[in-house]
């Protein structure tokens, strides 16, 4: 083998030059021994992230934030403040809990990259490769020079390969070469060494997708020596685009910093109206601005977005960009596909009808005649195969026909082997057919098609019935047609089956020359019953005011059949086919997307005009999809929804979440837990601000009393840091409330203040902070504080001190109350399980424990500005905290009146 591969031109060798190059076989691959030892000399086959979020980065993130900045700030003037020698312990205070900030975000935004960067390993997609002789499916991380990959339609080619065996393999390959138009590909071998990307049409090229055919291929290099990976450092740019709500929030750190500002130059302005000293001012200044800042908001955000999709991930539902996160809460409509997401996707033929009627049919009933031609032909003109024990591997629909056929003693293996294919046009979703070419016996060249019943009669010209070809009327057509719509309304999926004869193998990759002209020969009616839990699902989203469309390809009958099970129709709805819609000018789309539920016989192109509709009458659309071609309307929808196990890459890869499991209902589990990350940041932002608006009451109103500010810079921060940093972190765990999914959904214009939270803000802040005051007031004469101001101008004093304690201390056990009210938005918290949140109950007791030792352990007085409290006065923290949960609980039955 030569040394360096990396400038083997592989697209001017022989196959076999290039498998020996490769040391590979082509019937059996590599072994596992020696992929195992290439996989651990080479690297896995990934692209490195040059750009990506080191720990640096982050923690530069948090440093930079405008809060901490502000904070900083408000560190050095302490520190230059401080008059007099010795240490400047605010200063260093401040900065001692502004590090634990940082640590405390960079921890939290450190675990949710982790989070991030373990689901995007699981959205690694998996490949097909033989490996020891046998077909395998694997992770296209662990691919290695010399396997052998399987290539189909749909696919992403997961590395650089030369292709062995080429069926009509088209590819595109825009990602690398710009050109849009996909390329046809050979498996011949090429001149000229110089050859461009685009023009080694022997290739297959990483990142590109395959948009027609199948093939298999080996592999010549993967990661970051593939063409891809060479221009990789130019898409190695990876942008962290903030998320919505994340501007949102940015936005609201900044006004509110921009408030501290204009608080603290009025209370500025009336200090110096009273003759208060510039130091003096300007410590309460900061202190303000310490009180306003909700520290810990970013942090929490970022990690309630990645404990969601981790969440959701639990529930099958797997999430490849984290804005859809926030964006699923707010789905206002779930367009989805029938097959496999509705239903089970395990079809059972259940009728055969020829020319002359349709007859019940179950496996193993004896056939003859038409009708077993009829189940001949559709088994040639099928893909999937079925082991003898009985196992289907490939599409369900051609399952269901190799089974009914092999139950007749028509084994797929023996039909192919009396007549070989010799070409074919593969299955796609806009002509709804597909056809094979085979040899027959007398050496003839026929044609078979099957495909949906209405396309196929479009193409026959001819019947056959009682094994004689007779010409396609328009009564026996109607008689067709009738037998059709008759299946269909019993939610039976029917295909249509016919034949040409044709004087050679067709060379075009065209199937309009092919698919015209046929002799019909029967339907086949299957069965493909709803999924059990779809019902309760659709049911879920109606209550929680989201609409549920049908999108299917299938006929407009059976799919309303299957739409009424479920509770998507009801019995006087229509469906709205592909056709109709393509008549249609986008305005009138608007309307009937408005009240149709279930739109039939459309093709990928429909998909995305329905999407685009959808938004225009300002919804939040939903919308699955598996396909090549379904990519742009994922791509369009406000969340694209890709099934794991019958998805292409490509249409995962266009897709923001990954159905594991292809299930309706997952969709409907993501939504909840959606909605769930959404009410955890509004119960955080909800909480916190509260709080800020009362501490900053708190600091800025008792100095214009005549006392002295009742909480120091260093107290507050305490405070929020124990607020934000451990109760916001423990109310963000919080689990669903029992109305997630029986109210409406939020709009993601709609304010995070909406619905409760800015009254609550606006109510509890003001009420708390006055309550504070006056319990201040009164505590500042009962221990006859003004007397001793003469005797005491720094209030540096003991008397001081224990009034400034029992401030610290009623307001950490008011936070701690608090929290427990802000649980539920509504409920009240007797209501809501303790249980069902341990984090929050975890955090509250760390709080506890936490103030406790900085009043009553001595060696941190020094630092905290306290002073033991004797435990009368801690009786009386415990009051206040008591009144303060008796009035949110006032309020919230208040407001659960008025909204209810
Ligand atoms: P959904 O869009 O809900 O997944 P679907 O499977 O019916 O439903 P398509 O895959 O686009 O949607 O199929 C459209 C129609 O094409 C089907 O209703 C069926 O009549 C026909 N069809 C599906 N699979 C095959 C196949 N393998 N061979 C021939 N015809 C098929």
């Amino acid at each position: 083998m030569p040394a360096n591969h990396d400038l083997t031109p592989w697209h001017t060798l022989p196959l076999e030059d290039t498998l020996r190059e490769t040391g590979t076989s082509r019937t059996d691959g590599l072994t596992d021994e020696e992929a195992n030892r290439r996989l651990a000399t080479d690297g896995p086959n990934e692209l490195k992230e040059s750009g990506g979020r080191g720990l640096r980065h982050i923690i530069w993130e948090q440093v930079s934030s405008t809060m901490i900045v502000v904070l900083l700030i408000a560190g050095v003037l302490a520190w230059f403040l401080k008059g007099g020698d010795g240490l400047p312990i605010d200063a260093i205070a401040i900065f001692a809990i502004v590090i634990l900030f940082v640590v405390l975000g960079v921890l939290q935004e450190y675990r949710a990259q982790k989070a991030i960067a373990a689901l995007k390993k699981l959205s690694a997609p998996n490949v097909r490769v033989i490996r020891g002789g046998a077909l395998r499916e694997i992770s296209a991380r662990d691919l290695v020079r010399g396997d052998l990959v399987q290539i189909e339609t749909g696919g992403v080619i997961p590395a650089d390969c030369r292709i062995v065996e080429n069926v009509n393999l088209r590819v595109q390959e825009a990602a690398l070469t710009g050109e849009s138009e996909p390329v046809e590909k050979t498996d011949g071998v090429l001149t000229n060494a110089e050859a461009g990307v685009g023009d080694r049409t022997n290739m297959l090229f990483s990142g590109t997708h395959v948009t027609y055919g199948r093939g298999s291929a080996v592999v010549v290099s993967t990661g970051m020596k593939t063409e891809l990976g060479k221009i990789a450092s130019l898409l190695q740019a990876v942008h962290h685009d903030p998320t919505p709500l994340q501007k949102r929030l940015d936005r609201l750190g900044k006004t509110l910093a921009i408030l501290a500002v204009i608080i603290a130059a009025l209370v500025g302005v009336t200090g110096m109206a009273e003759g208060k000293t510039v130091a003096e001012i300007l410590i309460l200044a900061v202190s303000i601005a310490v009180a306003i800042i909700p520290e810990g908001l970013p942090a929490v955000l970022t990690f309630s977005l990645a404990i969601g999709a981790q969440r959701m991930l639990r529930r099958k539902a797997l999430i490849r960009k984290l804005p859809a996160v926030e964006t699923l809460g707010s789905v206002t409509v779930v367009c989805s596909d029938k097959t496999g997401t509705l239903t089970m996707n395990r079809m059972t033929v259940t009728r055969l009808a020829t020319a002359d009627s349709v007859e019940p049919f179950a496996a193993g009933d004896r056939i003859t005649g038409d009708r077993e031609t009829l189940l001949r032909t559709a088994t040639l003109c099928s893909d999937a195969t079925v082991s003898p024990s009985g196992e289907g591997v490939g599409d369900p629909t051609e399952i269901a026909i190799v089974v009914a056929a092999g139950s007749n003693e028509l084994a797929k293996s023996r039909l192919e082997s009396e007549q070989p294919r010799v070409h074919e046009f593969p299955f796609d979703s806009d002509r709804k057919k597909m056809t094979t070419v085979h040899k027959a016996p007398d050496q003839s060249i026929v044609a078979y098609t099957k495909g949906a019943a209405d396309q196929m009669l479009a193409v026959c010209d001819s019947a056959e019935e009682n094994g004689k070809v007779v010409p396609l009327t328009p009564e026996l057509r109607q008689r067709i047609e009738e037998m059709n719509r008759g299946m269909a309304r019993e939610g039976i999926r029917v295909l249509g089956v016919a034949r040409r004869t044709l004087e050679r193998v067709p060379e075009t990759l065209d199937p309009s020359t092919v698919e015209t002209g046929l002799t019909f020969l029967g339907l086949i009616g299957m069965i493909d019953p709803p999924r059990p839990e779809a019902k309760a699902a659709v049911a879920r989203c109606h209550t929680a005011g989201i609409q549920v469309k049908m999108i299917t390809g299938d006929h407009p009958e059976t799919a309303l059949t299957i739409a009424r099970e479920l509770g998507i129709a009801g019995p006087e709805s229509r469906a709205v086919t592909g056709v109709e819609l393509e008549r249609m000018e986008i305005a009138e789309i608007r309307a009937i997307a408005r009240e149709t539920a279930v739109f039939a016989r459309v093709s990928p192109e429909h998909k995305l005009k329905i999407v685009q509709a959808l938004q225009e009458n300002g919804e939040v659309v939903a919308m699955t999809g598996d396909g090549v071609n379904d990519a742009p309307a994922l791509k369009k929808a406000d969340i694209g929804i890709a099934m794991g196990i019958t998805g292409t890459d490509v249409a995962k890869e266009a897709a923001d979440m990954v159905l594991v499991d292809d299930n309706f209902a997952t969709i409907v589990n993501a939504v909840e837990e959606g909605r769930v990350v959404f009410d955890n940041l509004r119960r955080f932002i909800m909480f916190s601000l509260a709080g800020n608006v009362a501490k900053v009451l708190v600091v800025a109103v008792p100095p214009l009393l005549g006392m002295m500010a009742m909480l120091k810079p260093i107290q507050i921060l305490f405070s929020n840091l124990l607020t934000d940093g451990l109760l916001g972190l423990g109310i963000g765990m919080e689990a669903a409330e029992k109305n997630t999914m029986t109210r409406p959904p939020y709009s993601p214009k709609e304010s995070v203040f909406s619905r409760g939270v800015g009254i609550h803000v606006a109510v509890v802040g003001p009420v708390v902070g006055l309550l504070f005051i006056a319990l201040g007031a009164w505590q500042w004469n009962a221990m006859g504080l003004p007397a001793l101001l003469a005797d005491d101008p720094d209030r540096s004093g003991p008397a001081f001190l224990l009034w400034g304690t029992l401030m610290f201390t009623a307001l950490a056990f008011m936070q701690i109350v608090r929290v427990f009210c802000s649980r539920s938005f509504t409920d009240a918290a007797w209501k809501t399980p303790l249980r069902a949140n341990p984090t929050l109950l975890g955090m509250a007791a760390l709080t506890l424990v936490l103030q406790l030792a900085a009043v009553l352990l001595a060696p941190v007085h020094s630092f905290f500005h306290t002073i033991a409290l004797p435990i009368h006065l801690f009786a009386l923290a415990i009051v206040v905290a008591l009144l303060v949960f008796f009035l949110m609980e006032m309020l919230k039955a208040l407001l659960r009146r008025t909204v209810a």
